[in-house]
């Protein structure tokens, strides 16, 4: 394993940031770690890359305990913080040497020529930081991550802020990073997960809610989602009130789409409780669910 993590808490005065989780990361996954702001995946991030200590649990990163053999671990990961901070008067390549000789990098000029033709950062090499634009600095933000040629990158909301184009580039430059790597990212963005994860975590007030791979996420037996029409006229407010019920969207005064968090096939009950309220349906079907709505289910 790449990465693993062991009954990781971590206490913030009285606060549980985060609370008993407990995951892996196989060599070569990628691997989007969700959940909304304040969820604690930030805090996770530092305890893995050794930057803040953990209360309680274990980190192993490609077998060695980040407490134990925490010099040897540093080498094994490449990481991009939240916000990426840089040193903004610095130049490019001046400031990646930089770094790479932190790392005790060997053939420093060859590897920082290298990373720099990897992230494509060939036309802004010679420019200060200060003067690139977000995407770019983002480039720079990957390419001191990865100068020690790292095995593990832990990387903080890597596309937080982008425009499009720049959020495209991004992603695609850590799928081609990630071929060689195990690339552990963390964001909100669920379409992101879709577009370059293996594998999703999910976490929640510090807690672990789903752990799967993105396709099994979206069959999520947890949330259904059903189109009920009915024979006559319903109130949105009476289908609300049925157990296992978390949502009811009217389609018009018949019709409505409800959204349900239960294990076995919610169109039973549906049907069950029609029957038993003398309302006669028409149409009962399950309908597609997006990750989006799955990620809320599980959130909120
Ligand atoms: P996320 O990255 O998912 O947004 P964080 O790990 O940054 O979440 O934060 C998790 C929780 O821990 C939040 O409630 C946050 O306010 C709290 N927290 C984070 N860092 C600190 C800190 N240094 N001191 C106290 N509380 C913190």
């Amino acid at each position: 394993m790449s990465i693993s993590v062991k009954h990781l808490t971590k206490y913030y005065g009285n606060q549980a940031a985060v609370d008993n989780i407990s995951f892996e990361a196989k060599n070569g996954e990628i691997l989007g770690f969700l959940g909304p702001n304040g969820a604690g995946k930030s805090t996770t991030m530092k305890i893995i890359t050794g930057f803040i200590p953990a209360t309680e649990g274990d980190v192993e990163v490609c077998g060695m305990n980040i407490k134990t053999d925490s010099i040897k671990t540093q080498e094994k990961i490449g990481y991009l913080p939240e916000n990426n901070p840089l040193y903004l008067e610095m130049y490019v390549k001046e400031y990646l040497s930089f770094i790479g000789k932190i790392y005790k990098v060997k053939n420093i000029k060859e590897r920082v020529a290298e990373v720099i033709e990897l992230v494509g950062l060939q036309k802004e090499q010679h420019k200060v930081i200060g003067a690139l634009s977000k995407g770019y600095r983002q480039r720079v933000g990957l390419a001191q991550a990865i100068i020690h040629d790292p095995d593990v990158l832990i990387l903080d909301e890597p596309t937080s802020g982008l425009d499009p184009n720049q959020l495209e580039e991004i992603r695609g430059l850590i799928k081609k990073i990630g071929q060689q790597k195990t690339v552990m990212l963390s964001t909100h963005i669920m379409q992101e997960v879709e577009a370059i994860c293996d594998r999703v975590i999910i976490i929640k007030n510090g807690k672990l809610v789903a752990n799967e791979r993105a396709s099994e996420l979206q069959n999520n037996k947890s949330l259904q989602v059903i189109y009920v029409e009915f024979e006559g006229e319903v109130s949105r407010n009476q289908l609300a009130k049925i157990k296992y019920v978390r949502k009811v969207e009217a389609v018009d005064t018949n019709s409505f789409i409800l959204e349900t968090t239960l294990e076995i096939d919610a169109r039973k009950m549906i049907a069950e409780y029609a029957k038993k309220e003398n309302l006669l349906i028409l149409t009962l079907r399950k309908e597609e669910k997006t990750l989006e709505e799955v990620f809320k289910s599980l959130t909120t």
